[in-house]
Formats: C-alpha cells, sequence, structure tokens
C-alpha cells in the first residue's frame, strides 16, 4: 500500500531523512518510536506530502507522490493525519468541523455529509457533542473528534503523530481505544507514538528511527523483548 524508496528530506544544510525504505502492507498497523528529533514527525508529513519530498519515491496505492504530475490534493485525501496539537477549526463546532472537507473536497451534499459525521461521532463516542465547540471538550475528546473527521475523508491509510502526547493521563486510553477499533476494522495506519503498551499490543511492526535512518525494525516481540541495534538498546534503556 505504501512503498517508501531512499526517502531523503533536509531542511537546507540539515539532512534529516538520510535514505528511508519500507514497505507498508494494507490492514497494517505500523508503530514508530524513536528519540526526539529522530525525524519521525518528518517521516509521516513526506508520505502525505505535507513536506517536499529531497529525494527518493514514496509511493502510495502504487502512485508515486512526488511526481510533478501528481495532484497533490488528490494524494492528501487519500490520506488522513492526526496531530499531537487536534487541529480543530475553534470557530466552528464540531460537526461543521467533520463535514467541511468531505462537502468541499468530496462535494458532498450537506445532508449526507452530515449523516456521515454523526455516524463517526457515534464511533468515536461522542455523538452527544455534535453541536458543542472544540473549547467545551476535553483533550480527549478533540483528539477524537480529529479521528472522526480524518475519517469522514474515508482515507486508505490514517497516519497518526503522537496523537496522545498532549493529553492528561487519564484521557489517553479513550484515544487509544479508538485507534484500537480502527485497527481492529483493518485500516491500514502508521502511529508515531511514545506509547509501548499501544505498540506492543498493536503493532505488527514496529520501527525504530534515530538520527534520520531507520536503524531497526521487526515485530513488537522482535524489537522490546530482543533488540539487537545498540542504539534500540540505548534508547530502551533511558525510557523503560
Ligand atoms: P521527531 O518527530 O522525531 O521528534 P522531527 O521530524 O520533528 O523529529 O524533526 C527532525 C529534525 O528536523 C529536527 O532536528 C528538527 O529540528 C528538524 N526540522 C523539522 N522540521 C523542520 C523545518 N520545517 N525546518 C527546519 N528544520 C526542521
Ligand atoms: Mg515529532
Amino acid at each position: 500500500m505504501i512503498k517508501v524508496r531512499n526517502l531523503h528530506k533536509s531542511f537546507g544544510q540539515l539532512d534529516v531523512l538520510k535514505g528511508i525504505d519500507y514497505d507498508i502492507k494494507e490492514k497494517e498497523v505500523i508503530c514508530v518510536i524513536g528519540p526526539s528529533g529522530s525525524g519521525k514527525s518528518t517521516f509521516l508529513r513526506c508520505i502525505n506530502l505535507l513536506e517536499e519530498i529531497t529525494d527518493g519515491e514514496v509511493f502510495i496505492d502504487g502512485v508515486k507522490i512526488n511526481d510533478p504530475k501528481t495532484d497533490i490534493n488528490e494524494i492528501r485525501r487519500e490520506v488522513g493525519m492526526v496531530f499531537q496539537q487536534f487541529n480543530l477549526f475553534p470557530h466552528m463546532r464540531v460537526i461543521d468541523n467533520i463535514t467541511i472537507s468531505p462537502k468541499k473536497i468530496r462535494k458532498m451534499s450537506q445532508g449526507k455529509a452530515e449523516e456521515l459525521a454523526l455516524q463517526l461521532l457515534e464511533k468515536v463516542g461522542l455523538a452527544d457533542k455534535a453541536y458543542a465547540y472544540p473549547e467545551q471538550l476535553s483533550g480527549g475528546q478533540m483528539q477524537r473528534v480529529a479521528i472522526a473527521r480524518a475519517l469522514a475523508m474515508k482515507p486508505k491509510v490514517m497516519l497518526f503523530d503522537e496523537p496522545t502526547s498532549a493529553l492528561d493521563p487519564e484521557m489517553v486510553k479513550e484515544v487509544l481505544d479508538v485507534m484500537k477499533q480502527l485497527a481492529l476494522e483493518g485500516m491500514t495506519m502508521v502511529v508515531v507514538t511514545h506509547e509501548m503498551g499501544f505498540a506492543r499490543e498493536m503493532g505488527d511492526r514496529v520501527l525504530f528511527l534515530d538520527q534520520g535512518l531507520l536503524v531497526e525494525e521487526g515485530t513488537p516481540e522482535e524489537i522490546f523483548s530482543n533488540p539487537k541495534n545498540e542504539r534500540t538498546k540505548a534508547f530502551f534503556s533511558k525510557i523503560l
């Protein structure tokens, strides 16, 4: 579903991604871990073209996304993204946050878009918040709205960039539970996370990034119980 070949990303003189190769299959849940500044967010942002790719190739469903002939907006609509800071539109009610993209980009009617939004809010356990404004919600509720908003575009893939890192501890589980449900439904997901429990339980594969390189990858069992790379071991010795 996603094929990454020799992916390089530089900001000026700073080489942030230094040649990443990876294949992600349909329905896989890929968890990405690694130290701060290792390039995890940049990796996700290259997959949905929030960053321009410096060199190499990324294919989604066989389409090379960094081909000048490829329509960036078409790629973005197939790839949902959830950010650490939710990024909801503060002046819009929850339901309008969810319907805006399907209406504008998928040309869905108001009625159909609202029906879909209510269905998705039900799914993330927030049917009663449809007409609230983001500021009236807790962080965990805002993040669940952000997930519903991304799903409203019916993406092929969902990218999550530390979706629970900005949350108070008691709200982490409600967001992870929604993500688990999505994974069990067969959504293809790439999740940058510090939630090692989630990675262990839900990850099909775990990727360890360090200094812009994919240093090690494997099943959660292989990575957590038997890391082979010295840098992976050193990372775990600091956090576990
Ligand atoms: P991570 O998500 O693993 O913490 P990032 O992908 O956010 O790492 O960042 C990797 C490196 O790239 C860091 O050194 C960061 O400062 C740098 N970086 C990220 N975005 C930009 C940008 N827009 N301009 C310049 N440097 C950036
Ligand atoms: Mg990051």
